[in-house]
């Protein structure tokens, strides 16, 4: 294939991400700059705010945007997309996919065909994002570059397949966020018509609103890739390399308590213990309790016991080592 063609065709696939990918090798790993393009626009966009300045409703809108989609991304693609952990009904099902959408980071099935990747083989030379096997910056922001992973694997999401919707979303998986973009955009210029005390508009509303809050959730969500795979603490002795990390679980709303995820990725709820927060799963307990979702799988009694027994074995252990230190 021609230089010409394979750009134009690279081009093409930030909106139609299945335009032409037969002959993509699905092996390899080199870095594409052109697939990262549209993410450093993301970045580069942020510095807008030098000519936007800045107002307390577009801060807030920020941090409340960055919030909603973080929930979207841990509550549906993840525990419920990739890990089905809960139920719920096909219309719900479609605004979940919506929203996680929104966070700009592929569509439903791609994220969950790679995620159940990373469980089966995680820390394996052909995870495509372990900080132990490639590095930190790989497995942070290098892999979803690659042609290896840039098709959905079908075979892994045949449960999804059925729903002609889902794949839609997928497929073209810029729409939502460009439409995020433009209806931003428009609530801004509206309010600074309609309500300027506010002193936002539409430039400002979007560059906060979207682009800032957008890359915060990036790095937020991939953190546990990278991050969560090398710096914490480990309760379960897994296969893997991941962690728990309170910090982490801070940030991404629950999912910091990647090691206990690993150990028992099907419960809805990550922090096993009463004090590991986990804001995804009380969010979706709010969800159950509304009707709109169903059949949260709980943890288990024996991981429950595991648990109860790591940390006491924990405990003990650290009080010795004082006592020994203190004779
Ligand atoms: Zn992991
Ligand atoms: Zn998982």
């Amino acid at each position: 294939m021609s230089q010409t063609k394979t750009i134009a065709l690279s081009i093409l696939r930030w909106f139609d991400s299945e335009a032409q990918t037969d002959h993509l090798d699905s092996t390899n790993t080199d870095f594409s700059w052109l697939r990262v393009l549209p993410f450093i626009a993301l970045h580069l966009a942020c510095l807008g705010v030098i000519w936007v300045g800045v107002s307390a409703f577009a801060v807030w809108f920020a941090v409340g945007f960055f919030v909603l989609r973080m929930f979207a991304i841990t509550g549906f693609y993840h525990r419920y997309f990739a890990h089905k952990t809960f139920k719920t009904n096909r219309g719900w099902q479609l605004v979940f996919a919506i929203l996680g959408a929104s966070a700009a980071q592929r569509g439903p099935l791609w994220w969950a065909a790679h995620h159940r990747h990373h469980h089966q083989h995680s820390d394996e030379p052909n995870d495509l994002h372990s900080p132990t096997q490639q590095g930190f910056w790989w497995s942070h922001v290098g892999w979803f570059t690659c042609d290896a992973a840039f098709k959905t694997d079908e075979k892994r999401i045949k449960d999804w397949m059925k729903f002609p919707e889902l794949r839609f979303i997928n497929r073209y998986d810029a729409l939502v966020p460009l439409a995020c973009i433009f209806i931003i955009y428009g609530l801004g210029e509206v309010l600074a018509t309609a309500a300027p005390g506010l002193g936002t508009n539409g430039p400002q509303l979007l560059i906060w609103g979207f682009f800032i809050s957008t890359v915060f959730l990036f790095h937020g969500t991939v953190s546990i890739n990278s991050l969560a795979h090398v710096w914490g603490k480990r309760r379960f002795d897994t296969d893997d390399s991941s962690r728990n990390n309170f910090i982490l679980a801070l940030i991404t709303l629950g999912e910091g308590w990647h090691n206990n995820h690993h150990r028992w990725p099907g419960s809805a709820r990550q922090g096993f213990r009463w004090w590991e927060v986990d804001i995804t799963f009380y969010g979706l307990w709010v969800l159950s309790k509304l009707g709109i979702i169903y059949d949260l799988k709980p943890i288990p009694a024996h991981i429950r016991k595991e648990t109860l027994e790591h940390d006491r074995r924990r405990k003990s252990s650290s009080r010795q080592a004082a006592e020994d230190h203190n004779e």
